[in-house]
């Protein structure tokens, strides 16, 4: 089975990790530094936060924004379930702004629409979570304006975006964000395993999140409220948690790192590749913006007909594609629905995933493996 995604790993990943196995530290340690110093050069961040994986980055964003119990945060419905989750894990209400038909990323306009009519209600939202779907930014100067005249916080959950560019700048470089979080799952840009990463220009916001990444504990005279006892001495300040990366992840994330710009270069071209190759086919294409750069993540097609997205799919599994659907909308998750949220709450969310199909894309597609998944989808499609 060809998968729709999947990490690439070469010799010097392997030996980066094991080097760190030799030596004296296994969790967080030299590493961290290393692979978060490698994530502020190739965005342009003033900080970043390793942690565990982009759920825990999510939640630990939300937490250094102050999200509680009574506060309203709004996303995406066309996402994974963590970009909605880490705000009910802070005890706050979720609400979500649906997205633009053909980039799949939360509509700007709707958001300026909902804000308006938030803001005569008295309801506004303290943190929206704009999601760059696919890899491909949203329209992040409209909503940083949007913040500046509401007066929100900007979390851009970017897990599948590293590596894309917006304007003149790297994802994560923050301009018009207050957070940026990345993830490195295996199907992602680039690879630690599990991990993910906080990035932000603030220094306190930084200092937040790496105090709640360990338990809320800190070493640092200067914070302590006790008397300061000795070299063991620690005070936990307030409720954090293990959210720490280790060391052989960091490694492999510097080493993965380094290719960065190799695998955006494949994926753009797998990417060409399916445009020249399907179009005039009856399916709609992913488009990119002019001002901006996707990092492909993904490449989610759309059928004209979505009565037969499943049979399309079944079909292309048999013939050992593995393609995959993205994003069946957050707020029909039962767990959400019992939250109060329905069916038509977001039409058009509900009718991109209808219709969805995501190729196969990773950097090391081969271009004979693309013409079969080319193939295979044009044959059902005849
Ligand atoms: C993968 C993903 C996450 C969660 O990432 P983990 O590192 O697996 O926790 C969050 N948001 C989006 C949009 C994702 O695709």
């Amino acid at each position: 089975m060809i998968p729709y995604g999947r990490q690439h790993i070469d010799e010097h990943d392997i030996a980066a990790v094991v080097e760190v196995l030799r030596s004296d530290w296994l969790t967080q340690g030299p590493c961290i530094e290393r692979f978060e110093a490698a994530l502020t050069d190739v965005t342009g961040a003033n900080h970043a936060v390793a942690v565990s994986n982009a759920t825990a980055a999510l939640h630990l964003a939300c937490m250094a924004l102050d999200v509680g119990p009574g506060d309203l945060v709004w996303t995406s419905p066309n996402t994974f379930v963590a970009s909605a989750n880490c705000a009910r894990y802070c005890g706050a209400t979720v609400d979500f702004v649906d997205i633009e038909a053909d980039t799949g990323n939360m509509d700007a306009q709707l958001l300026a629409q909902k804000l308006a009519d938030a803001a005569r209600h008295g309801r506004l939202p303290k943190v929206v979570i704009p999601v760059h779907f696919a890899g491909q930014s949203c329209d992040m100067a409209a909503i940083g304006e949007l913040a500046s005249v509401y007066g929100f916080k900007v979390i851009e959950d970017a897990s599948h975006a590293v590596g894309g560019r917006y304007r003149q700048d790297a994802v994560g470089c923050g301009r018009f964000s207050d957070i940026t979080v990345f993830s490195f799952h295996p199907v992602k840009i680039v690879t630690t395993g599990e991990g993910g990463a906080a990035l932000c220009k603030d220094p306190q916001l930084a200092a937040r999140m790496r105090r709640l990444r360990s338990h809320g504990i800190s070493r640092d005279p200067a914070l302590m409220q006790g008397e300061y006892a000795g070299g063991w001495y620690y005070e936990q300040l307030e409720l954090g948690f293990n959210y720490r990366m280790t060391d052989m992840q960091a490694a492999l994330g510097v080493s993965q790192l380094g290719r960065l710009g190799h695998f955006i270069l494949r994926r753009r071209e797998l990417a060409a590749r399916y445009r020249v190759q399907l179009s005039g086919r009856g399916l709609s294409l992913p488009e990119e913006r002019v001002d901006r750069q996707s990092a492909w993540h993904l490449y989610p097609v759309r059928l004209q007909e979505a009565a037969r997205r499943r049979q399309v799919y079944d079909l292309l599994r048999t013939a050992n594609v593995g393609v995959n659907v993205h994003y069946i909308p957050v707020h029909l998750q039962p767990y959400y629905r019992q939250l109060g949220f329905r069916p038509g709450d977001f039409p058009v969310a509900e009718g991109y995933y209808q219709s969805a199909i995501s190729l196969p894309l990773f950097p090391g597609l081969t271009d004979k493996d693309q013409d079969w998944v080319i193939e295979a989808l044009t044959s059902i499609l005849r």
